[in-house]
């Protein structure tokens, strides 16, 4: 055994596990977890904290942390909305060279870690270069966003998009150039080239995806769901905005997820990102299916989309995950309260789920998991990688909460001060709100963001 560690708490889906003692070998696998001291321990660090799996942010658009905050300045008269924030978005992805997506990327993956997510699905559209030629490396960008993710010490799921045309039926905007696969044979290329990237790291995953309905022919978005790689998650954006909704309907005379439904084997293999405009019947269907839905709580409020019909989903039995998308939020904690909260503005009710704290915990863990590929049945155990992150147990409410309110003080009222740390693979990436890179990913980022 290389390190033995002991937490006041550590939560398992059965509650919690006090003390808890963990023992990880050289590649911070656990060996070792109880509640008993180890016998043959030499030397055991001891954390006067409790750990909870590391979050799983199942949506990212990496260099979009590069405006966020940068776009709230709203000229008086006129209608600043989704698609005048996208406008200012496109600016932001022309601007770009690799070297700056990996700097940007490395900077919000550190501070993804400060707040406690521990992987990250990245949702890469932005493929070529300025002028929407592809790079010599086809699958450039992506490698970036595989090496910064190295730097910062956090997992990746690599979800190359294909992305076709401009909206429903119409050819892309020159702005839009970046994105574009022509045709589905040029995006399996990408695909390939992108698998390649993931198999030299340890620490990446592959999942594929369309854009959404609106950006790839009706076709070919069957056509890469059949073709495509059977074992790995399958993401697309769909019903986000009312405008995306009726243009879907005068396309199709369907709505998105309605033709998804009558389309496609929509089943847990699909991650279908916001999903805020449902009818009742989308809602149960959704729920049947298995497929699982991403809620970006934080961007849908930041850009007006509207509210999930989550009470309505999750009392179905729907599965859901959290993404931070634009990255207006980095903050797990504040996109589930975010998510509990809205349905109690609407219902009126404040008992969204039993147990709130439990549930949020428990979905985002497991639909996490299944956005990134792969699936555990439990938050920690032997054969498992301990990625944690710490909450204090010195801080005022978390030293007085007892067991069975511990969990719910550390939901509802944490802030990032809470956070002892971050560890992945049994090792501290954070520690006291220090990333183990800090100064050069600080460096690289603002250097980056000077030009
Ligand atoms: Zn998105």
């Amino acid at each position: 055994m290389k390190k033995y560690y002991s937490f006041d708490s550590l939560l398992l889906s059965t509650g919690w596990l006090s003390p808890g003692y963990v023992g990880v070998d050289g590649v911070g696998t656990i060996q070792y977890l109880s509640d008993k001291s180890p016998v043959d321990s030499v030397a055991i660090e001891s954390i006067h904290g409790f750990a909870l799996p590391g979050f799983r942010n199942a949506h990212s658009h990496a260099f979009q942390f590069g405006m966020a905050g940068m776009a709230e300045k709203h000229r008086p008269g006129t209608n600043d909305d989704f698609w005048s924030w996208r406008e200012a978005m496109y600016r932001c992805a022309l601007s770009l060279d690799p070297t700056a997506v990996e700097h940007i990327a490395a900077m919000l993956y550190a501070e993804l870690l400060k707040k406690g997510y521990t992987h990250v699905a990245e949702f890469q559209y932005l493929h070529h270069d300025k002028d929407g030629k592809p790079y010599a490396n086809y699958a450039e960008m992506g490698e970036r966003l595989v090496a910064a993710a190295e730097t910062a010490g956090i997992r990746i799921t690599l979800i190359p998009v294909f992305y076709q045309q401009g909206n429903f039926g119409k050819e892309p905007f020159p702005e839009q150039r970046r994105f574009i696969s022509k045709t589905i044979d040029e995006y399996f290329q990408l695909l390939d080239d992108s698998a390649h990237v993931v198999a030299h790291a340890p620490h990446a995953r592959l999942g594929f995806s369309v854009h959404s309905l609106r950006a790839v022919k009706p076709n070919d978005v069957v056509r890469t769901f059949e073709q495509g790689p059977s074992t790995i998650p399958f993401h697309l954006h769909a019903a986000e905005q009312k405008k995306e909704v009726a243009d879907c309907f005068l396309f199709h005379k369907q709505t998105p997820i309605e033709w998804l439904l009558n389309n496609l084997p929509v089943n847990e293999r699909f991650h279908i990102v916001h999903c805020t405009h449902l009818t009742d019947h989308e809602v149960a269907a959704l729920a049947k299916s298995r497929a699982h839905v991403v809620l970006c709580p934080g961007t849908e409020g930041n850009l007006g989309d509207g509210i999930f019909r989550l009470t309505d989903f999750a009392s179905q039995g729907g599965q859901w995950s959290i993404g931070t998308d634009s990255h207006i939020s980095l903050n797990p904690l504040e996109d589930l309260r975010w998510l509990d909260y809205a349905q109690r503005f609407t219902t009126h009710k404040r008992n969204t789920f039993d147990d709130g704290a439990a549930i949020l915990v428990d979905k985002t863990f497991h639909a996490g998991n299944s956005a990134m590929g792969f699936s555990s049945s439990e938050y920690f155990s032997v054969g498992q990688k301990l990625d944690a992150v710490i909450y204090d147990a010195h801080r005022p409410l978390l030293s007085q909460a007892r067991r069975e309110h511990l969990l719910s003080a550390i939901i509802y009222t944490a802030s990032p001060a809470e956070i002892l740390g971050t560890m992945i693979d049994g090792k501290w990436i954070v520690k006291n709100n220090y990333h183990f890179r800090e100064g050069e990913i600080f460096k690289s980022f603002t250097s980056t963001h000077a030009k």
